[in-house]
């Protein structure tokens, strides 16, 4: 039985893995950051890549939009 990476507990069931290091942890000690699960430890790595990703897809939509806006 796995236990949590953020409390320590026994996961029974619901268990989520954290997006950066894999860990599993209980869906209630996870931290959610744009879709995504955290462990505590990595939850500040996922908040910058969280802006990151944003940020890449905000380029991303700006070279999509054609040149001429009318
Ligand atoms: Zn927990
Ligand atoms: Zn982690």
């Amino acid at each position: 039985m796995a236990s949590c990476a953020v409390c320590g507990k026994e996961i029974a069931g619901g268990a989520v893995k954290c997006a950066i290091c894999g860990a599993e942890m209980h869906r209630d000690c996870a931290k959610k950051i744009s879709g995504k699960f955290y462990c505590r430890r990595c939850s500040r790595e996922g908040k910058r890549r969280a802006r990151y990703e944003r940020m890449a897809q905000r380029a991303m939509v700006g070279k999509k939009l054609p040149k001429k806006l009318w």
